[in-house]
């Protein structure tokens, strides 16, 4: 589907307003070209992590066998490559177990912990406690927690982004403010308040949440603002991932190459998290990464940006979409302009799912896999679909000259959240789905 400059195309426009699920390809990201922009601050971030695993595992025990580092398994996916209809001839699948990334329960854990390390970080140099490079293992010192006590660091959320925030500013010492959208379930403000953070209800949507808190923390000096919408930090913690999964893949047999292309598929909300790990994936593996990213029928922001134009403004209000999802984590009506120009050549697609299609998904990983994720996690999953048998997908392989090397493919769905959700309300998930593929 090709689109208007400015515009979407009209039946673009109906399907999008119809809430009928398409694959939006992205007409900038050219075969051949290799992206390294942002390298160097995706490097700095991996060796920040890298240097605060030391503190993270004192801070965290559950991080203590993993030593600290911030990072999930790749897993194969036999039985879901097959309960997703994908045969062995077009490639191999395989899920990037980010919902078992410890302590946040997400993929947010990777650019949220990133932003407030980068933060205490320059708050403990400026003050003497530590030269620039050095371990981070000083900022548990009662010198750095005496410091971090008298200051805020406040972030906006629907839910998992403030978990990451909160239960990190909070372990340092920090005041952590973290505003919610109506959204956001109730266990998780739950965990938050016993993890010592604060927690401000919001009746608005995401994009209000993150306004209120911008402006509360505007009018405190000393208060720190993590913002979703607009965040190099953020972007570089989620790039940051790239060198840990090239080690993986190797390990697999699976370094993405000429003839072993990577197709990616990756829950969007904001844009960052999928943002960053195009970026930094893009940077290693350049023109043999194809990331798509994923997002549900009532909020396709990205989709949206993207089609129009990086510099324009557009929400999906203006497509008479409501921004309900059963995926609380993707339930954002606009998307970042930061992340939309900097992927604006990176990114290869976009598709969207519907709800049913989402608790499908967190029932078959379940199923197939015995892993609980929750519904946005799921997002990806009908990605493999969509680029081996859509037309759009068809069109895609085509232009990139993939067809041969199809059977060589490694598809890899990101599973981005959901090891912190209650069993109770992942077994009501489960029974919701069963209930919906039953009644279709
Ligand atoms: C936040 C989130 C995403 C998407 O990340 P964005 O940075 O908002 O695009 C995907 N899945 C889950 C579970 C999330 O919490």
């Amino acid at each position: 589907m090709t689109t208007a400059p400015g515009g979407v195309s009209p039946v673009m426009a109906a399907a999008l307003t119809t809430r009928t699920p398409l694959l939006w390809l992205n007409p900038a990201r050219e075969p051949g070209r290799a992206e390294t922009a942002g390298s160097a601050e995706f490097a700095e971030a991996a060796d920040r992590l890298a240097r605060a695993a030391n503190l993270l595992a004192t801070l965290f025990p559950e991080l203590r066998e993993a030593r600290g580092v911030i990072d999930s398994p790749l897993l194969a996916a036999t039985r879901l490559q097959g309960a997703l209809g994908l045969p062995a001839a077009s490639g191999k699948l395989f899920i990037k177990a980010d919902h078992l990334l410890g302590v946040a329960g997400s993929v947010k854990a990777r650019g949220g912990f990133h932003e407030v390390l980068a933060h205490a970080e320059r708050l403990a140099i400026d003050a003497g406690l530590m030269q620039p490079g050095a371990d981070l293992a000083v900022l548990a010192s009662p010198q750095a927690r005496a410091l971090f006590a008298q200051r805020s660091i406040a972030v906006g959320s629907t839910g998992n982004l403030g978990m990451s925030i909160g239960i990190l500013a909070a372990a340092l010492g920090f005041r952590a403010v973290v505003h919610m959208s109506s959204d956001a379930k109730a266990w998780k403000k739950q965990a938050l308040r016993q993890r010592g953070a604060l927690v401000i209800e919001h009746d608005g949507d995401y994009a209000q949440a993150v306004a209120a808190g911008r402006e509360e923390s505007r009018q405190d000096v000393n208060s720190y603002f993590v913002d979703d919408e607009n965040s190099s930090l953020l972007l570089a913690g989620y790039a940051a991932c790239a060198p840990l999964l090239a080690a993986q893949l190797g390990a697999a047999g699976r370094l993405p190459s000429q003839d072993k292309p990577l197709l990616v598929y990756l829950p969007c909300g904001v844009g960052g998290a999928p943002g960053g790990i195009a970026l930094g994936l893009a940077g290693l593996f350049g023109p043999h990464v194809h990331c798509f990213f994923a997002e549900p029928v009532a909020s396709p922001c990205m989709l949206l940006q993207m089609a129009v134009g990086p510099e324009q403004d557009v929400s999906v209000y203006d497509y008479g979409l409501d921004n309900k999802t059963a995926a609380d984590g993707l339930a954002v009506p606009r998307a970042s302009a930061l992340v939309a120009s900097r992927i604006e050549r990176v990114l290869s697609g976009v598709f969207t799912v519907t709800d049913e299609q989402l608790l499908s998904g967190l029932l078959r990983a379940y199923e197939c896999e015995q892993l609980e994720i929750e519904p946005s996690a799921a997002a990806g999953f009908p990605g493999p679909s969509w680029i081996t048998s859509s037309d759009a997908g068809r069109e895609y392989i085509e232009r990139f000259d993939l067809g041969e090397r199809l059977a060589d493919a490694t598809h890899l769905l990101w599973t981005t959240g959901g090891s912190l959700v209650p069993r109770e309300d992942h077994r009501k998930f489960r029974e919701q789905a069963i209930q919906l593929e039953n009644a279709a």
